[in-house]
């Protein structure tokens, strides 16, 4: 901190939360309950993601993803992997194939910041904390990273707008439409997007009650003004992209605000209630009553 060149972070990311993650539809995010998540990187540095992957000789340990880090923002109280969460823009971070080469001597080679190097057998146990790097740790990591293929799955996801309006305007094509676009998740997570429908129904109706059709962000209310329910529903955590289906995950916006924030890939602190748009500006919203603050 203070200094001039960018300090990445590492961090060890479960093999099965990894494999669970794709999944589910690649979240490009991370979640920890180590407040490190959030005062050891700031927005423009990179997470790298290490993880270990079970093969009959041992563990490989592998470089599964590298985010480059375009918000920081806390969860929920209570929510269940951890506090903190770190986002990944979407342009420029990646996800490296789960079949990638054995990193483990690369990782033995890493001194740093503190210049403690990995001394124990197990390399899973040494990132168990979160570690800053070094400069020249990241320029390694970037030239290891620069002869991986990316993961396919983390690519073939189906974009959420046109997922949410399919789900609204048009459910008997939802299911067709995910086994042509949503392929890089799994087939259990595709067979229960495709049956959310009715259920999605129940909750958009629950969420229009209450707010009377009102806008979460700006408090329009088309119902009163012109009679007419133009409000939608979005998911705070994309469906696509792992987010549940399910009215902690999701809030009521006017058309205009819901497109704005598909457009600017709009981010949701759960500190402050609020969106984070590029730039740093913050919108709160100006009605709640169904999302818990962090
Ligand atoms: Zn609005
Ligand atoms: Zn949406």
């Amino acid at each position: 901190m203070g200094s001039n060149s960018p300090v990445d972070l590492l961090a060890y990311w479960r093999w099965d939360n990894f494999l669970s993650d794709l999944d589910e539809g690649a979240g490009f995010n991370f979640n920890s309950n180590q407040p490190r998540l959030h005062s050891a990187i700031d927005v423009g540095e990179s997470l790298w993601l290490v993880t270990g992957r079970p093969s009959p000789h041992g563990t490989a340990y592998v470089l599964a993803a590298r985010l480059v880090i375009t918000a920081k923002t806390h969860n929920a109280a209570g929510y269940r992997y951890g506090r903190f969460r770190l986002w990944g823009d979407l342009a420029k971070s990646r996800y490296f194939t789960h079949q990638g080469p054995d990193a483990s001597a690369l990782l033995r080679g890493l001194r740093f910041d503190a210049d403690r190097p990995i001394a124990a057998a197990h390399i899973g146990q040494a990132l168990q904390t979160l570690r800053a790097l070094s400069s020249a740790d990241a320029r390694c990591l970037e030239a290891w990273a620069s002869a991986l293929t990316d993961e396919p799955r983390a690519y073939a996801l189906v974009d959420e707008m046109a997922l949410e309006e399919t789900l609204r305007e048009r459910p008997p094509e939802l299911g067709p439409m995910l086994t042509r676009t949503h392929r890089g998740v799994s087939d259990a997570t595709r067979a229960r997007l495709t049956s959310a429908v009715s259920r999605n129904r129940d909750l958009v109706l629950e969420l229009r009650a209450l707010y009377q059709g009102r806008c979460q962000l700006c408090a329009f209310d088309p119902g009163t003004l012109y009679a007419v329910d133009l409000c939608e529903a979005h998911h705070i955590v994309y469906l696509s992209r792992g987010g549940e289906d399910a009215l902690a995950n999701m809030m009521l916006l006017c058309p205009n605000h819901h497109s704005t924030v598909h457009a600017t890939g709009a981010i949701f602190d759960h500190a402050g209630l609020s969106y984070i748009f590029p730039k740093g500006r913050r919108d709160p919203l100006v009605l709640n009553k169904h999302l818990t603050a962090a």
